[in-house]
């Protein structure tokens, strides 16, 4: 059991996360754009963030690299969310610091197994 942060700026998807992870027993809050993910990481420290890529007001990039660049939400895991997945993406994200990568539509079988990989145990 967790606190999980899900910003994303689409409803739907938004929706189906939290869900997921309500029925894992997580505790879960939402953010709809990368600035407000970013005061609540800092207001809230989650264990893990999963951070849609595209977004309005503040992109999911410019947010993971804020939180990675700040010592207090440094060592938060990031999984960053992207409906775009072509050649280089995986890695380019990877390499702006994001723990994990996932591409939309997402595949809801594998979400479970990856919260435990980045935050087992907790
Ligand atoms: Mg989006």
């Amino acid at each position: 059991m967790a606190k999980i942060l899900i910003v994303e700026d689409n409803e739907r998807n938004r929706m189906l996360l939290r869900d997921i992870l309500h029925h894992y027993g997580h505790e879960v809050l939402e953010a709809v754009n990368g600035r407000e993910g970013l005061d609540m990481a800092r207001e809230h420290l989650p264990e893990l963030i999963f951070m849609d890529i595209q977004m309005p007001v503040m992109s999911g990039l410019t947010a993971g690299e804020a939180l990675k660049s700040d010592a207090r939400t440094r060592n938060i895991k990031t999984v960053a969310l992207t409906a775009f997945a072509m050649k280089g993406d995986r890695e380019r994200i990877l390499a702006s610091g994001f723990d994990e990568y996932m591409s939309k539509p997402l595949d809801t079988r594998r979400l479970p197994q990856l919260v435990e990989e980045l935050i087992g145990g907790k």
